[in-house]
């Protein structure tokens, strides 16, 4: 058995594919230390470096004294107490949904709300790039699966179409993100609106890195558009630009009540610890407050001091929708070089690899948080352009492969 797990993990290796953990001997911020070395961090969803927040660590604490660690059981059973409902309550008054479940992870709530939604009469229609736990849960479900190339209208449209004429009985699921993680962009939102009306679908929408970073308050991509009472399902994360462990959806008093009864992430799952939730409420009201939408605003001036820096080839490709900029390289070898190089360096960068981008498209993921300095982000470009001229960067005549649409 060991001998069989050997030959494959050496097959991982010989692919640039194997990977391995690394140590952070410190807390979560602009800085980290990894076996004793301080390193520039830009690897981290903690986009509004709330991750060590005194705020946050304090409502943490406050939870423990009163509460202890373990929430002792799932929420149907005995573990729903007076941190989640202030959570959930929190979270219907920033994001203006009449509803919201939490989970226990980003994770569980994608993987046990699709099924919940779908089940094998029924057709599950995903972007491309849709994040694991999406294509996860639609798998679960047991729907027909159908993928549209990224950001592809006129695909999703004939998927559409297809699913209605030959499903007529069928529900239409649409799901997508808002600001998709590997590669930073936005989705179409006000097109797919239109094509999800036309068609009478249902649109889930994961919202997780455009969370505390788009629209009023950090409430996201639909926020932003005024678009917020057209999804159907919003999702998010606790865990990225919150700072804390969890994932939400909001929505409809109907939707939460049967996800409640069916998401079996949910029902089968112990509830997250009470000190988590307390600690995501504090992110929430935060981020609702006129100090946290200054801290927003503050990313998006680090966003577009990131972007001045990049190399011209780079920042020529496009304007800023996110905090996340993909560097992308495609060979998984080069790739890692860089990164490898950067940490040299003293800036901690990952290479993105299959199975999170297709093959051949391999990058470099650059997060940047609201907790960086200048000088930080200085560092960084300077170290990206010296590798770009140095020829460490990509050959700017070589053909450049995309995880898009293949
Ligand atoms: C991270 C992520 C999730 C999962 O959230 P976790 O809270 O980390 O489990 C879901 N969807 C997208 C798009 C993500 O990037």
């Amino acid at each position: 058995m060991s001998d069989l797990f050997q030959e494959q993990l050496q097959a991982l290796r010989a692919q640039s594919l194997h990977r391995k953990l690394r140590e952070i001997g410190s807390a979560q911020g602009p800085e980290i230390e990894i076996v004793g070395r301080q390193l520039a961090n830009f690897s981290s969803n903690d986009y509004l470096g709330l991750a060590n927040d005194p705020l946050l660590r304090k409502a943490a604490t406050v939870a423990i004294k009163k509460f202890g660690v373990g929430a002792g059981a799932s929420r149907l059973v005995s573990g729903t107490q007076s941190p989640h409902v202030a959570l959930e309550n929190a979270l219907t008054k920033w994001k203006r949904t009449p509803a919201a479940l939490v989970f226990s992870s980003g994770y569980a709530a994608a993987v046990g709300t699709l099924p919940a939604l779908a089940s094998k009469h029924d057709v599950i229609i995903l972007d491309k790039l849709s994040h694991a736990s999406l294509i996860d849960g639609a798998r679960l479900s047991g729907a027909t699966i159908r993928v549209f190339p990224h950001n592809h209208l006129g695909k999703l449209e004939s998927h559409l179409e297809w699913a209605q004429r030959e499903l007529p009985e069928a529900r239409l699921i649409v799901v997508t993100e808002s600001v998709f993680s590997m590669d930073g962009d936005q989705a179409p939102l006000g097109e797919l609106v239109e094509l999800k009306k036309r068609f009478d679908a249902v649109l889930v929408l994961d919202e997780a890195h455009a969370i505390g970073v788009l629209g009023p308050n950090g409430r996201g991509l639909a926020a932003e558009l005024g678009l917020e009472r057209e999804v159907d399902v919003q999702l998010g994360t606790l865990s990225k630009a919150l700072g804390v462990s969890g994932g939400y959806i909001c929505g409809s008093r109907a939707l939460i009540d049967w996800l409640i009864n069916r998401a079996r992430s949910f029902i089968f799952s112990t509830a997250p610890p009470p000190a988590l939730a307390a600690a995501a409420t504090a992110a929430i009201e935060f981020l609702a407050s006129a100090e946290g939408e200054n801290r927003r605003l503050l990313l998006w001036k680090r966003i577009v001091r990131l972007h001045a820096e990049l190399p011209a080839a780079e920042a020529a490709k496009g304007t800023a929708n996110s905090a996340i900029v993909p560097w992308i390289v495609g060979d998984e070898q080069r790739a890692l070089d860089l990164a490898r190089a950067l940490q040299g360096e003293g800036l901690l960068v990952p290479a993105i690899r299959y199975p999170t981008v297709a093959k051949g498209a391999a990058r470099l993921r650059i997060t940047v948080s609201a907790a960086h300095t200048d000088a930080q982000i200085a560092q960084l470009g300077g170290a990206l352009r010296r590798l770009t001229a140095t020829g460490y960067g990509w050959d700017a005549a070589e053909p450049r492969k995309s995880g898009v649409g293949t």
